[in-house]
């Protein structure tokens, strides 16, 4: 593996690293092949764009050109600058504000602007803007003080200001430092232990690779990055030996730093002995599977949400006919997307929603989380339900995420859908999907709808995918009834 001296680190490499530390190096070292596509990207793309639309004003104008004529915002400035000893810093900076100060074009001088995604305000934030604020001071030779973040809530641009103070910018050399030392390195930086990061990621394909093969034990679910460092303490390393250690021995061991801890042994045990085998493990008798085995068909229940609006947009129904312990044809299955268009038009989606219960009474509605029943009740409780209907309905929710969970521990590094349907050998019929990209193409549909009214082919693509996480509920379901 070459090592890239000349590389100038720029804003995203700065994002990657802080993500990732290994993210950063795959991103200038790794085979672009293994690289996945990933819709987090675009949301965050168009997010930006909208969010910087609204602060634009009448006298914007682009480049440092625009800066030296004073506009009030300036778009696409690109500075570079060695903020750290021979290695050239460069920022690809979106858009600047005016504001006061003393700069060489004048007594005005400019502030860092960024869009963020997401509930808060990060690290990652402020060492972007940092970076952004040194690379301005070093231009208009004035020191930047503040930077503004925006953020859309519920369709509202919100403005956070920012203090760059001297710890932030400390804070953001040691990081620029540090990501100089492992890029120079000809080795990746370990794979980060928040193995959570990675469901995001564009590498996760590559890196899932390397760590099983080598067992880590970030690879077990329900070791986080501190359990895996308790575990080290002990001496437990890999998959393997926390396979084969005894459970008083574990639990003697891990109680030391809090029964919290001891309380699980059991349970990281069992799914250590999964994940090596590759077999799932029977926790319990499946008693409660009665409901399951004995219903003479299914409503099979899925949403799809925006979240930063809090808009389900899509609520999908597949019915089956018969006990789950018949063959199924998938291509006859009866799919009804109930589509919510905006969130003002829930009176309407409650109607149809009641009336599709109604007319199967009697049938459980299998869903997988919690999510589904929790928007279904408080859609009904907004919408005026009676408590006895609001009850009625709760009783037939079958959750097949906790019924999976309760009774077995399968090879999986996690219990959600797309990683258990795929352990049962169910495949989605569009690739690369998951929710995220149901999101971008449901925003684009929705904005080529309010554009030029061309209905874009997204909505189809959007119930195909709904359609196929219902199914892959009721595949779940099914092979829980066939190991009995
Ligand atoms: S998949 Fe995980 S470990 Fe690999 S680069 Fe991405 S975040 Fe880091």
């Amino acid at each position: 593996m070459k090592c890239n001296k000349s590389k100038p680190i720029n804003d995203h490499l700065l994002r990657s690293w802080i993500r990732c530390r290994r993210k950063a190096w795959l991103e200038i070292y790794g085979d672009k092949q293994k690289k996945l596509w990933t819709a987090h990207s675009t949301l965050q793309l168009n997010h930006q764009i909208d969010c910087f639309h609204n602060l634009a004003q009448k006298r914007y104008g682009i480049g440092i050109q625009a800066c030296e004529e004073g506009k009030n915002i300036v778009y696409g400035v690109r500075l570079k600058f060695p903020l750290i000893k021979n290695r050239i810093i460069k920022g690809n900076l979106p858009i600047l504000k005016k504001t006061s100060g003393e700069s060489i074009w004048g007594n005005f001088s400019y502030q860092p602007v960024l869009a963020r995604q997401g509930k808060k305000i990060t690290r990652e934030h402020r060492l972007i803007l940092s970076m952004a604020g040194l690379l301005i001071n070093n231009l208009q030779k004035y020191p930047v003080q503040k930077g503004l973040i925006l953020h859309k809530e519920n369709e509202i641009i919100k403005v956070e200001k920012i203090k760059l103070t001297d710890n932030i910018n400390s804070d953001l050399i040691d990081s620029l430092l540090n990501l100089d030392r492992d890029i120079e390195s000809k080795t990746p930086p370990p794979i980060t232990s928040n193995r959570k990061k990675c469901t995001i990621c564009s590498w996760r394909k590559d890196c899932e690779k390397v760590a099983i093969k080598g067992g880590y034990l970030s690879e077990v679910s329900g070791i986080g990055a501190k359990r895996e460092l308790l575990l080290n303490k002990i001496g437990i390393n890999n998959i393997e030996e926390l396979a084969k250690i005894k459970h008083y021995k574990l639990k003697e061991k891990l109680d030391k730093f809090g029964t919290q801890h001891g309380n699980i042994s059991k349970q990281i045990i069992l799914q250590a002995q999964s994940q090596s085998t590759n077999k799932s493990i029977k926790l319990n008798p499946a008693k409660e599977l009665n409901n399951l085995r004995n219903a003479k068909g299914f409503l099979v229940y899925d949403i799809e949400s925006d979240p930063d609006i809090k808009h389900d947009f899509l609520h999908g129904f597949i019915r089956i006919p018969n006990y789950l312990c018949k063959d199924i044809n998938l291509k006859t299955i009866k799919y009804s997307p109930l589509l919510n268009l905006e969130k003002n038009t829930e009176n309407f989606l409650w109607k149809r929603i009641k009336r599709k219960l109604n007319h199967h009474k009697g049938l459980p509605i299998l869903h997988f989380g919690e999510t589904e029943p929790i928007s279904l009740l408080k859609l009904g409780l907004r919408q005026g339900a009676r408590p006895d209907e609001i009850d009625a309905i709760k009783k037939r929710f079958i959750d097949i995420h906790l019924l999976i969970k309760e009774y077995y521990c399968l090879p999986v590094r996690n219990y959600g859908l797309k990683s258990i349907a795929e352990y049962i050998g169910f495949e989605w019929e569009q690739s690369n999907i998951d929710g995220a990209r149901a999101l971008l193409w449901w925003r684009q549909w929705k904005e080529s709808r309010r554009l030029n009214n061309i209905y874009s082919k997204n909505l189809n693509s959007i119930f195909k995918y709904n359609r196929d996480d219902c199914i892959a509920t009721l595949m779940i379901a099914k092979w829980l009834i066939a190991q009995e």
